[in-house]
């Protein structure tokens, strides 16, 4: 296997960990307001592996101690407040300053990631009950750090514990994650155009999984860099690149991809290898097999036939195997 194609395996305590935030329960800290965690086995066991955490409990560092009164979100959209349920103390402001000062020290640390408790009112990222005057409540919150962290680092992938059990979620925000990461990395450094021309070169399958316009507008970009100062080339190849790897990957977009890919191959493949690939796409658009399956077909080809054009796309390797994104039928 070729350096290019393998995933460079990222552990915490190396020159290039990747750091992810995480409300400090899931990783089994007792934080709750009684004492408890919600340590999550994946998170901990399988995403340990390859990340850094960095623990944040909002409630904690505001000073409500352990054990504290248990909060929720009152109100209506455009006047929520993060109140203690039994004695109606209002700790909204405080939570919104400490959330911005919170959000700044973060940004320094330059994570890639960040993972939320799902149903807080002050971690969680959707879908929070906020309660009425009368005490009924609607699904309809975001909890007050969470919506501070999002509205101050705008382009950091987040999602809640509980939704990456979804295969599609997971997919998209670990794309999101490394991707941001590689990012982070290459500007991080004495960057050239070139290597800005060739990380996009690099992306480019990977990016059309997502969204072939955002895919289009970046190529503009990249290509008219003679016109914009480094700094605000970079700036908006990083907006443009995040929002592009947001738009949800999907099936059809997938089996689009691998059937460009395959096209590369056709010159330097014999009939019943090629028919052997255009198979296995085909269980993949019928839901027999899971991506993983063509992917590493497709792979070992090319880097069997040394199809230079393939060998640095990202799109075949975005994330350790380890963690069996593309794992699911
Ligand atoms: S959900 Fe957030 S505020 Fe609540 S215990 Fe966990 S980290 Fe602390």
């Amino acid at each position: 296997m070729t350096r290019d194609l393998a995933f460079v395996g990222v552990h915490p305590e190396s020159d290039d960990e990747i750091r992810i935030g995480i409300s400090a329960c899931l990783l089994g800290e007792e934080v709750r307001y009684d004492g408890s965690h919600k340590r999550d086995r994946f998170i901990l066991g399988t995403l340990g592996q390859f990340f850094r955490f960095v623990p944040v409990c909002p409630e904690v560092d505001i000073g409500l101690g352990v054990p504290r009164e248990t909060l929720r979100l009152a109100g209506s959209e455009g006047s929520v407040r993060l109140v203690a349920n039994r004695s109606g103390a209002d700790h909204t402001d405080a939570m919104i300053a400490y959330s911005r000062t919170k959000s700044s020290e973060l940004r320094r640390l330059d994570l890639s990631g960040y993972l939320l408790k799902r149903a807080s009112p002050s971690c969680g990222m959707e879908r929070v009950r906020v309660y009425d005057e009368n005490g009924v409540p609607t699904k309809t919150g975001q909890g007050i750090f969470a919506s501070v962290l999002l509205e101050e680092l705008p382009l950091l992938p987040a999602e809640e514990e509980g939704r990456l059990h979804d295969p599609a979620i997971r997919e998209n925000f670990f794309d999101r994650v490394f991707g941001y990461h590689r990012l982070q990395r290459l500007f991080r450094e004495k960057w050239s155009r070139g290597d800005l021309v060739r990380f996009h070169t690099g992306e480019k399958y990977l990016l059309l999984s997502h969204d072939q316009e955002g895919y289009t507008e970046l190529g503009r970009l990249v290509a008219s860099q003679k016109d914009s100062g480094r700094e605000e080339l970079a700036e908006s190849y990083r907006e443009r690149y995040m929002r592009t790897l947001a738009v949800p990957a999907t099936k059809r977009k997938h089996v689009n991809v691998l059937e460009h890919m395959s096209g590369y191959l056709r010159d330097v493949l014999d009939g019943d290898t090629r028919e052997k690939i255009r198979r296995a796409i085909e269980d993949y658009r019928s839901g027999y097999v899971p991506l993983v399956v063509p992917i590493t077909l497709i792979r070992h080809y090319v880097e069997l036939r040394g199809v230079e054009y393939l060998q640095g796309q990202r799109y075949l390797e975005p994330h350790p195997k380890e963690l069996m994104i593309r794992n699911h039928v």
